[in-house]
């Protein structure tokens, strides 16, 4: 009898352990997950706030009114346009000045979710960047930023890829604190795409509006996945898409110049701009880092972490197929560059479409 119950006692002795172990475990991964949602949350609410941050925390430091300079008058290319020029230039205000923005903004929150499946759409992105200026121009109200910064795409027919880099991309501007400027370069027409004339094209146009002093030109489905990556230029041309999801999060190669770079306007103008012959796709990236090497500049990066990008998964563009001679091209940049470049881009301008987060500029850039 007393045998029994002590082999009894011993079974409900280990059961009631084994429940108690159970509880536990359910406890603990019930945490861990609570936990995590959590931290994914922060990492998009964070993204999503920037405005308010903008507003309040600079608020917080200086007050006052900032003055704009007059649009560069004497651009180096000869372009044929059919249109008189569009912008009246940006008139002189009397001014307060204000002091300069800090070298790192504090409205930097670092990481950030990039994910493609949720559908956005302009009218919320509108609500949700009230700061920007028609033509998505913006300036930080409180201090004077340290860069002026006209970002130039390269586009056609992307419409959806435009609406996530819109989506990301003004509050991460809005938080580094840059007075910038979005403009969508558009092909006009059916003929093979030129990213890089296209590009060119994007300085002429920018430069008759603003006295920008810095570019980025960047890919439409490329976004970056930490704000502290700034879009701004450098001693040296930057490249900031170095650590991309495509390439397994690392550079293909030393010499990769593609997706987002940046370039004052004194480094875009000692190379001559970039090649307007390149049509299709490849080449011509490669293109712009020989022009950089040859004129004895290196290029300046962000470390993997901070350059860290998404890229919207697509299939290749009708009309951007492999440009078969790019492999040649590329083998003769320094006997090229001098000819071909800014100092001899021509195009007709279409279009300008001022929208409330972007400046549209149809263009025909012509064929090969
Ligand atoms: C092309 C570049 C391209 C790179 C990465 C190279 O072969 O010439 O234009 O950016 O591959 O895809």
């Amino acid at each position: 009898m007393s045998g029994d119950s002590t082999v009894n006692f011993n079974l409900l002795h280990r059961t009631c352990k084994l429940v108690v172990l159970l509880c536990l475990l359910h406890i603990s991964v019930t945490v861990v997950f609570y936990v995590r949602s959590l931290d994914i949350r922060f990492a998009f609410v964070q993204n999503q706030q920037s405005r308010n941050n903008v507003t309040q925390l600079t608020r917080l430091r200086n007050t006052g009114f900032t003055s704009r300079a007059e649009p560069e008058k004497d651009g180096p290319a000869e372009v044929q346009q059919t249109e008189e020029p569009r912008h009246q230039p940006e008139a002189e205000q009397p001014v307060k000045k204000l002091e300069k923005c800090p070298e790192t903004s504090p409205l930097l929150v670092g990481p950030l979710r990039v994910e493609f499946n949720t559908q956005v759409n302009l009218e919320q992105i509108k609500k949700d960047n009230p700061n920007l200026r028609p033509g998505g121009r913006y300036k930080p109200k409180d201090c004077e930023a340290l860069q002026k910064v006209a970002i130039i795409i390269p586009f056609r027919n992307r419409d959806e890829h435009l609406k996530y880099w819109l989506y990301y991309l003004h509050p991460i501007l809005q938080r580094q604190q840059l007075d910038y400027g979005v403009y969508v370069i558009n092909q006009d027409g059916d003929e093979i795409f030129n990213r890089a004339k296209l590009l060119n094209v994007g300085y002429m146009e920018a430069l008759k509006e603003y006295d920008y002093e810095c570019f980025v030109f960047s890919d439409v489905d490329l976004i970056p996945m930490d704000d502290r990556n700034t879009y701004r230029c450098f001693s040296q041309p930057r490249h900031l898409s170095v650590s991309m999801d495509k390439f397994g999060f690392r550079l293909p190669y030393n010499q990769y110049f593609g997706g987002v770079s940046s370039m004052s306007k004194e480094q875009y103008l000692k190379i001559n701009g970039f090649p307007n012959n390149y049509w299709g796709w490849g080449g011509e990236d490669d293109d712009i880092y020989n022009r950089l090497a040859s004129k004895g500049m290196s290029i300046s990066r962000p470390n993997s972490e901070l350059g860290k990008c998404r890229m919207i998964r697509h299939e290749r563009d009708k009309q951007n197929e492999p440009n078969p001679q790019r492999f040649d091209r590329i083998a003769h940049t320094r006997e090229t560059m001098y000819k071909d470049g800014i100092k001899s881009l021509s195009y007709r301008v279409v279009k300008v479409d001022k929208f409330d987060l972007f400046t549209k500029i149809t263009v025909d850039v012509g064929k090969p």
